[in-house]
């Protein structure tokens, strides 16, 4: 048997090759790769070659939000078996550094993550991986691997909610609708709270976002985000304000739609200098938080998928073939604004 993968010998380009199985041994599993989604992080990789200053190295295999079902196991795995279907959290960290022994592990600076520059890591883009058990989440029965390769975007989403202390009784603002902002909304959602607002320059996200559960949306085009954010809440902000837009021009208003006392999650992580105005800030007193991909929550996203609590098959992700993956990357990019997700089907 041989293991067939996406190599990227150059930006824009995938070859498909065959490399030897990978083997399981010790606490690895290797895993059949059945889905990987397509990250916004994997087509900056795909169109520019790096993202930033950090570059991808050559033949790079990009993918990180992956699901499949276990056939090998190791001589010292116990928890799980052959045949049991389980979504790979895609850091592994160190496991001995002070950020891994306190619990936050996704501060590790040596955790190796698929599909990052630095230090390069292999992503998910191919049949077989080999991983360790601790890494890979079981999947119950009612959850299909489509699903579980979506829990990855889902956990950031529900870590900056977390983060956001997103709970009952409060108004959220979510500006920037795509999957981050999407799946923030979903886990807002399910963790209570209760009004939705929402902000985006595209009419069909906010169409989307609503059928969702968004109560309020701004068309940030058509309408003054501030002054819709102040009507919305008689004057007096938001709560939780989450940037999910990844972009410096909305991360610097973000002070004007938090309430007093309010918080700001930094989820989007907008590259480069963002001018703010720190004192408006101090004057309402608000916290800004940020996000860094997530810690402790599979067990959760994946409990709550199973139990309905949040419907993933609602996100409608548009599937294409593993051998299609050049064309799956250019649609993703082609249509980033319409589609929700873009997932390659590898088995
Ligand atoms: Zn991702
Ligand atoms: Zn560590």
């Amino acid at each position: 048997m041989k293991n067939r993968m996406m190599r990227m010998p150059e930006k824009g380009r995938f070859v498909e090759v065959e490399e030897e199985m990978p083997k399981a041994s010790g606490s690895n599993v290797v895993v059949r790769i059945e889905y990987c989604g397509i990250c916004g992080s994997d087509m900056h990789f795909f169109q520019n070659g790096a993202i930033g200053t950090r570059k991808a190295p050559p033949n790079f295999i990009l993918g990180h939000e992956c699901a499949g079902t276990v056939i090998e196991v190791g001589e010292s795995v116990k928890s799980l078996k052959v045949g049991d279907r389980v979504a790979l959290e895609p850091g592994v960290p160190c496991g001995e550094c002070e950020f891994c022994r306190t619990g936050k592990y996704n501060l590790c600076p040596d955790v190796h993550f698929m599909a990052a520059a630095m230090p390069p890591t292999d992503g998910a883009l191919r049949q077989y991986m080999a991983y360790p058990e601790k890494w890979c989440f079981k999947l119950p029965d009612q959850m299909s691997t489509l699903e579980g390769c979506m829990i990855e975007p889902l956990a950031v989403g529900m870590h900056a909610a977390m983060r956001g202390e997103a709970a009952l009784g409060k108004t959220v603002c979510i500006i920037g609708v795509g999957t981050i902002g999407f799946m923030t909304m979903l886990s807002c959602r399910a963790m209570g709270v209760s009004r939705i607002i929402v902000s985006d320059a595209l009419a069909n996200r906010l169409e989307i976002a609503k059928q969702f559960g968004a109560d309020v949306t701004i068309n940030a085009k058509e309408q003054d985000t501030e002054a819709a954010v102040l009507e919305a809440t008689d004057g007096m902000g938001c709560d939780i304000v989450f940037e999910a837009a990844g972009s410096p021009y909305t991360l610097k208003d973000t002070w004007k739609y938090v309430k007093r006392g309010g918080v700001i999650v930094n989820v989007g992580n907008a590259g480069g200098e963002v001018p703010y105005l720190f004192g408006e800030l101090a004057r309402k007193e608000a916290d800004i938080r940020h996000v860094w991909r997530y810690r402790h929550i599979y067990p959760t996203a994946i409990d709550a998928v199973s139990r309905g609590v949040i419907n993933l098959k609602d996100i409608n992700p548009t599937v294409f073939p593993f051998e299609r993956s050049q064309e799956a990357f250019e649609f993703a990019f082609e249509h980033r604004s319409e589609v929700l997700k873009t997932v390659i089907k590898i088995f």
